[in-house]
């Protein structure tokens, strides 16, 4: 090697680092011959007079890119060592790629020189001592990265301009592959294919990714691999959520060839590191489109369709999309005082209500914003809503039905399918078992068990297809479904019919619903803007508040008040029952509710005297330690049903206090106010 004169002895007596790398895995993996020129290395640093014990080598950076310093502890403990001034000698196959860019190869050659290390390739030994040496590794560095830099140039232009005839080829999504001529088509495997075509079925069914998850529960889906050892095997696994946006998202399966829709940014963090991050540019921004392609899934409208509704569900971007909850109008109600979306709002009793809520969050809110109970203004958006659909009612019911036929046949045809695959195999295995000489006793065994094992796989597949048959729910006939069309208000208030649907419904027709600005708090506006353009405006009347509604009837309150003083509870209820009268909730009247309507009422039991009536007392705390009789109607809840009848006068039953001994309290009259 030229330049052996320049090794010292004190170059010898330290160590000669061989520093190996390799920039991809796929590098590392397919360029075998240069990582093993890296390790011969070993050799001419032994040739050059390093004893063998001194010379390491450095490979913890194989397959690690070399843009830059970072991650790189192997180039990192190289640096470090040589400011040690452990390191006599540096060994690589190219001095200008030891370092990537040419900011690190500098600090290492600079590090060199202070610590009088030498730097050897395959071209000879550098002492960077010696200017000449500096200068020419420097030279060298620069068009290291020159090169770098045409080289990527060019492989780009190229890759633009393959691209732009739409021949550039890429791993390609579940559901393509490439044929002997290298032209997209359909997977042959028709069980792959029917599970993408239901994979964009059931999104159109379910309207969000975790529906299309939920209905591929208990179902496989296939997965492509490329690179690596299992490159372009099919394997079938769970279907995840993140599988399914993907999917959605991916131009391929419209037919159209899209180059470019990522973009790779090199990005400085806030310590300093350089990282490279994937942005995906938006649709108008990529580079390449071509449509018609190859063969198509769906239909670019469809894909158009499906983005924008993707879009819609994202609620942290704003959306609204239709929840669960049975609020009709959740996520398109907006208050027309002050222009705000209205929140939904569900009680602990199950009722809902509208509010303004954002307003008052931010104390925007003017006089005529409010809050109001959910079913009002769904009762009146609704019956506005099937109003409208009558004249569709025939043509919606048809389309319907269609689609469930469709989607039967599509969910036993994967079945179908894959028991076919199943009997494929097994006649393979078989097949193979009797192609086997008899005398190769161990590889019959072998391939014995494996058509055993594929059998068993046949019965399991036919197993699940008469499950999936028998799981169908028979079709309506179409007389039947007629009839069922007939009534669209009936389906809309089934109970089977989810509020999810009735939400969609709606949404298709009505573009958004608003409370109008209305002073008078008796009456609510709702205008309601249709998605033709058209708009109607529904007055009604509020409904009562919850304690206006669950009053008991005036003419019972009455009544109550007239008997109250001279007959017992369970004579009150019965007669209170017996004309007819009900408690605000709606239920007959018994022992619990007449106490309630005495407490409320201040109507005391009879036989207290007058006197006593005064000395009534109304809260517990008025309780005190004296064994005193002392009644008060909303205890009467707690009292045993045995208690109750135990006619007359609620005083006389209470003297025999029965109260919690340790509650701390003094000790309570149980059995009041029967
Ligand atoms: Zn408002």
């Amino acid at each position: 090697m030229r330049g052996a004169e320049k090794i010292t002895s004190g170059h010898r007596e330290r160590s000669a680092l061989i520093y190996v790398r390799q920039s991809s895995l796929a590098q590392v993996r397919d360029n075998t011959e240069s990582t093993a020129r890296q390790y011969g290395l070993v050799e001419e640093a032994v040739r050059l007079g390093w004893a063998r014990s001194a010379v390491e080598v450095i490979d913890a950076d194989l397959g690690l890119s070399g843009r830059s310093a970072e991650h790189r502890s192997g180039y990192k403990e190289l640096v470090g060592r040589v400011c040690l001034g452990e390191v006599g000698a540096i060994f690589g196959l190219e001095a200008s790629r030891l370092a990537r860019s040419s900011a690190d190869l500098s600090r290492l050659l600079e590090l060199a020189r202070l610590t009088d290390t030498l730097v050897v390739d395959a071209d000879g030994i550098y002492d960077l001592a010696n200017f000449n040496d500096r200068l020419l590794l420097g030279l060298k560095g620069t068009m290291s990265e020159a090169e770098l830099h045409l080289l990527a140039g060019r492989l780009q232009g190229a890759k633009r301009a393959a691209a732009e005839r739409g021949e550039l080829r890429f791993p390609l999504p579940v559901g393509y592959v490439y044929d002997d001529e290298g032209a997209t088509v359909m997977d042959p495997d028709a069980e792959v294919a029917a599970a993408v075509t239901d994979l964009f079925a059931a999104f159109r069914a379910g309207g969000s990714a975790y529906q299309v998850v939920a209905a591929f529960k208990g179902r496989r889906f296939p997965l492509r691999a490329y690179g690596g050892v299992w490159a372009g095997q099919l394997r079938w696994g769970r279907l995840t959520h993140s599988r399914v946006l993907g999917i959605l998202a991916n131009p391929a399966y419209a037919g159209t060839y899209v180059f470019g829709r990522y973009h790779s940014r090199r990005v400085v963090e806030p310590d300093g590191t350089v990282r490279t991050k994937l942005v995906e540019l938006a649709r108008q921004e990529w580079p390449v489109v071509i449509h018609d392609h190859h063969p198509a899934y769906i239909s670019w409208d469809d894909y158009l369709a499906d983005q924008a509704r993707l879009q819609a569900n994202t609620t942290n971007a704003g959306a609204r999309p239709p929840r669960e909850g049975h609020a009709l109008c959740q996520g398109i109600i907006v208050c027309g005082s002050c222009g705000r979306p209205m929140s939904t709002r569900y009680h602990r009793n199950g009722h809902a209500a509208y509010e303004c809520s954002a307003s008052r969050a931010d104390q925007t809110a003017t006089d005529t914003c409010r809050s109001i109970s959910a079913v009002s203004i769904d009762d009146a958006v609704a019956e506005r809503l099937l109003d409208a659909l009558n004249p569709e009612e025939v043509a919606l019911a048809l389309a319907a039905a269609d689609e469930v036929a469709d989607r039967r046949a599509r969910r036993s045809r994967a079945a179908e399918l894959a028991v076919e695959r199943a009997r494929y195999q097994a006649d393979r295995a078989e097949r193979a078992f009797h192609a086997c000489e008899p005398e190769n006793r161990l590889v019959a065994r072998s391939l014995e068990s494996r058509w055993e094992s594929r059998l068993a796989a046949l019965a399991e597949a036919e197993k699940a297809l008469t499950q999936a048959q028998a799981a169908v729910p028979s079709l309506p006939s179409r007389t039947e479904l007629q009839a069922l069309t007939a009534n669209v208000s009936g389906l809309w208030h089934a109970p089977t019919t989810a509020a999810r649907d009735r939400k969609r419904l709606l949404r298709t027709l009505v573009a958004d619903v608003t409370l109008l600005p209305e002073p008078d708090l008796a009456k609510a506006r709702i205008g309601i803007r249709w998605h033709t353009g058209a708009t109607d405006e529904v007055v009604i009347a509020r409904r009562q508040s919850v304690v206006q509604y669950r009053r008991t009837h005036p003419a019972a309150v009455e009544l109550a008040r007239r008997l109250g003083p001279t007959r017992s509870n369970a004579e009150l209820a019965a007669r209170l029952n017996e004309v007819g009268y009900r408690t605000g909730a709606g239920r007959p009247f018994d022992n619990a509710a007449v106490a309630n309507l005495r407490q409320t009422h201040s109507i005391p039991p009879p036989a207290c005297s007058a006197t006593t009536r005064s000395r009534w007392p109304r809260r517990l705390g008025a309780w005190g330690s004296a064994p005193t009789p002392s009644m008060s109607g909303s205890r009467a809840a707690s009292s045993p049903p045995g208690a109750a009848s135990t006619a007359g006068c609620a005083c006389r039953s209470a003297q025999t206090p029965s109260g919690p001994a340790n509650s701390g309290w003094p000790a309570q009259p149980r059995s009041l106010g029967t």
